[in-house]
């Protein structure tokens, strides 16, 4: 038998280091960082930070003080471990959230013990996305212990409020230059996408809120009021009738998955209206009703118009229904995001995967957004996906998990996409 080739040793490294890889895993899991309200990140950020030392990457903390989810009872804690090659170009950066959504009601294990049982490691993060984390972590760590010297340099991230917008995580790391294309070339969040799928963008977001004001009234005589309810239903009405039909008509080349989400989509998040939530009922007149609206727009769609025809449908309300007036203010806008086509992330990617799980990747889009784009819109990096173990329609739920094969064979795509991207000299 020849030598082994530094394919087959780096693959036999991570097999090797399945024990680890759980156990690194079931760690960051017990750290409950749970947001909101953003608890616990310190620890987490510390046992990531302790770890990479311990595998010889450079680490510093990045507290996002200064922003307003930071705060003396919840800091913002974020970690980032550089491993220099012989050289600093190219880099590959590797990206995970530290945190977790609540854990809601329905689990049948402890949501903060990291149960292994049937293959399965059991946790709130499991898939979303502390497996993930452990297979950055192991997909570099692996390339060391097979003794293979990388040209290029690694860095890992664990960052901060992924699930509430990312502001004070990825960023803040983007705004004070830690994250950029001065330093990095490509980025890679192992988000639970599966082991076979490659996320190369996300459609946009537009969050906007409605005002309808009315004239205030005895409710007893409604007739010398103006109900700002019923001008909101007015609305309604004009959304689902004309808007609606023109969303569902459009759909975008960009491979969103599930396929419903290739359409433009509009949602209405909440609604209140009158003089509502007291305890007793007060016989007025609707003199305001408010709505929240979540539209989801596509690449192929300018913002202009997204935001133009939301102004006609109201000015529209206002013209034919007498005494209807509305305001509107816009709440978030994030335009979307896509990969460069021939991204050599995506190719290297799609080899690895090919390799390793044996079947071609699928190359697919999120419905909603995630850390992508603060990493391209501020840190200026386009080369950027999501790749990880876990599944998504799992992120979120009770008694998520992650399957253990799963994570061994993502943390063997992202080593070979290393060696790949980066070089090697031996
Ligand atoms: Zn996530």
């Amino acid at each position: 038998m020849g030598k082994p080739t530094v394919r087959e040793s780096v693959l036999r490294a991570v097999d090797m280091a399945r024990d680890e890889i759980v156990a690194l895993t079931q760690a960051l899991i017990r750290v409950p960082t749970v947001n909101p309200p953003g608890d616990a990140y310190e620890p987490c950020a510390r046992l990531l930070g302790d770890t990479l030392a311990g595998m010889g990457f450079e680490v510093e903390y990045f507290t996002a003080t200064g922003r307003p989810e930071h705060s003396a009872t919840h800091p913002r804690v974020n970690v980032v471990g550089r491993r220099r090659g012989r050289v600093d170009r190219p880099c590959v950066h590797l990206n995970g959230h530290l945190d977790v959504v609540p854990v809601g009601t329905g689990w049948t294990c402890d949501p903060f013990g990291g149960e292994v049982r049937d293959g399965r490691i059991y946790g709130r993060g499991a898939s979303d996305m502390k497996a993930g984390i452990a297979a950055a972590v192991f997909a570099a760590e692996c390339i060391r212990r097979a003794g293979v010297e990388l040209e290029g340099t690694v860095e890992i991230s664990g960052t901060a409020d992924e699930e509430s917008g990312g502001w004070a995580g990825v960023a803040h790391l983007a705004e004070i230059g830690c994250l950029t294309s001065r330093s990095v070339d490509f980025v890679i969040i192992p988000e639970p996408l599966e082991v076979d799928r490659i996320c190369v963008g996300h459609r946009g977001v537009y969050w906007f809120e409605v005002t309808a004001h009315g004239r205030i009234a005895h409710g007893s005589m409604p007739f010398l009021g103006a109900s700002a309810i019923e001008h909101m239903g007015e609305l309604l009405h004009d959304i689902r009738a004309r808007l609606q039909p023109v969303l569902a008509s459009r759909v975008t080349a960009m491979p969103v998955v599930p396929p419903g989400a290739r359409h433009a989509t509009l949602n209405i998040n909440s609604i209140t209206g009158g003089q509502g939530g007291f305890a007793v009922q007060t016989p007025c007149v609707a003199h305001v009703c408010s709505a929240t609206f979540d539209r989801r727009f596509l690449e192929e769609e300018p913002l202009d118009q997204v935001q133009g025809e939301i102004a006609d449908l109201l000015a529209e309300v206002e013209r034919r229904v007498p005494e209807a007036r509305f305001t509107l203010r816009d709440l978030m806008l994030v335009p979307p995001v896509r990969t460069p086509e021939g991204s050599p992330l995506v190719a290297s990617l799609t080899r690895g995967i090919h390799d390793v799980v044996g079947r071609e990747a699928a190359i697919v889009a999120s419905p909603g957004t995630y850390d992508h784009k603060h990493v391209t819109r501020i840190g200026g990096i386009h080369h950027c996906v999501a790749y990880g173990p876990g599944r998504l329609e799992l992120s979120h739920q009770p008694d998520e998990w992650c399957d253990v094969d799963d994570m061994v064979r993502a943390t063997q795509v992202i080593a070979l996409t290393l060696v790949e991207l980066l070089g090697t000299s031996r």
